[in-house]
């Protein structure tokens, strides 16, 4: 029986997807739990430690008595740093009553999709897309429009399609670069090209998530933010746990025009308050600090993605893209549909990605969680030899579909 109709739950959470990734990720601990030796490749979160300095500042203002609420936008030492951060990396111009630190980046996405979207707005996102995008969207009563690109075009849309997409329910854009799940990065004129589409239409806002910001191997990193023509209308979205390696501190951020920025204040006043005090020091502090670290990560996820391409490309049936950013692979696997190992058959990625945790116990995440039913999403935060031993076999596995 459908929990529909066990429960009477909202029609929200019943028309809202589980995320894929996460749900993917405790697949494997529970099968690792049952002594299965699952190699779990399917969660977005660095394998390294926060690096010591971030830690000690943490302890140190513990120490100092950080342990109370705090302001609800963020304690202004840590607003203070994102501002200069913004200035620094980003050539952005936030004051400070235009930046809200929140937990996590997800939950600045969620405060912006409440506090922008009205029922029936369209968000045109750029299908690959993170998972929680569309389910964000669809609880701020919005509808997600998706624009697609594939394996050929690396993964990117362009700014026709985006043009080709607007209607007058659009509110906003919402896309990543670098991006999960392709790893794909856009580049300045691609961004600038976007910009320029989206300038001519006065209501349209752009949601920039760039939690990938500093995991990026080809050039600078560009905000969209930063082309004249859309700065008023950007939101730039950020956070620490990806080029920091702090997924469980819970820090995200936004810079916002001041309204929308007090308008994400306001939700989060009634839904979380202010993020946790010790962690906002610390964080204040890894903005301002030695980024020694964050440069030794994107140097070993660049090593690995070296060797994730040149393993997946020699598995014949996929078809593998160069990513510029993040630490995922997206293969395209279509060539395994219609195949079978004379038990399974695999008609989709959801049937393919089923196959390797239980044939090669491997687990990573169908690509139709994030909008292309033809891949599926390798993520290589994992030690070499983990990855060797990875693809080793899923390779073994796909050998057996004929
Ligand atoms: N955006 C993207 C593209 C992500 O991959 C993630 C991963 N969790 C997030 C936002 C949210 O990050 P967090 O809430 O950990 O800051
Ligand atoms: N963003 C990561 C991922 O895509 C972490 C899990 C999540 O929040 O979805 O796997």
């Amino acid at each position: 029986m459908s929990t529909t109709t066990t429960y009477p739950l909202s029609q929200r959470v019943q028309n809202m997807e589980e995320s894929a990734t996460i749900k993917m990720a405790q697949m494997a601990r529970e099968l690792k739990a049952e002594g299965h030796d699952v190699i779990s490749l399917s969660l977005g979160e660095p394998d390294f430690d926060t690096p010591d300095h971030i830690k000690e500042a943490a302890k140190k203002a513990l120490d100092e008595g950080y342990t109370k609420y705090t302001p609800v936008p963020g304690l202004n030492v840590l607003r203070k740093a994102i501002q200069a951060k913004f200035k620094r990396d980003n050539n952005l111009d936030f004051g400070i009553n235009q930046i809200v630190v929140s937990n996590g980046a997800k939950q600045s996405i969620a405060n912006l999709s409440l506090a922008l979207l009205n029922e029936g707005d369209e968000v045109i996102i750029f299908a690959p897309f993170w998972v929680s995008y569309s389910e964000i969207v669809k609880l701020g009563g919005g509808v997600p429009v998706l624009i697609s690109a594939g394996i050929d075009s690396d993964y990117k849309v362009t700014a026709e399609q985006v043009e080709a997409a607007i209607t007058d329910k659009t509110k906003a854009v919402l896309f990543s670069s670098p991006c999960n799940p392709t790893g794909s990065v856009y580049t300045a004129d691609e961004l600038d090209a976007i910009a320029t589409v989206i300038s001519k239409h006065e209501d349209i806002f752009i949601i920039a998530d760039e939690i990938y910001e500093y995991i990026n191997f080809s050039d600078k990193h560009v905000s969209i933010g930063a082309f004249p023509q859309v700065k008023d209308r950007t939101i730039t979205v950020n956070g620490f746990s990806k080029g920091f390696s702090m997924t469980g501190w819970r820090l995200g951020y936004i810079g916002a025009p001041a309204w929308i920025a007090s308008a994400c204040a306001k939700i989060q006043g009634q839904f979380t308050s202010g993020a946790n005090a010790f962690a906002q020091k610390a964080a204040a502090y890894a903005l301002e600090a030695d980024m020694g670290p964050t440069t030794e990560m994107r140097k070993a996820f660049l090593k690995r993605r070296e060797l994730v391409i040149e393993m997946l490309s020699a598995i014949p049936g996929f078809k593998v893209n160069n990513p510029k950013g993040a630490f995922y692979s997206f293969p395209d696997i279509s060539a395994f549909f219609g195949k079978s190992d004379g038990e399974t058959t695999i008609e989709t990625a959801d049937d393919f990605c089923e196959y390797l945790l239980h044939k090669a116990h491997v687990a990573v995440v169908t690509g139709s969680a994030f909008g292309a039913d033809n891949c599926f999403r390798l993520s290589y935060a994992a030690s070499e030899e983990t990855l060797k031993e990875a693809i080793n076999r899923i390779a073994e596995a796909c050998s057996k579909l004929k």
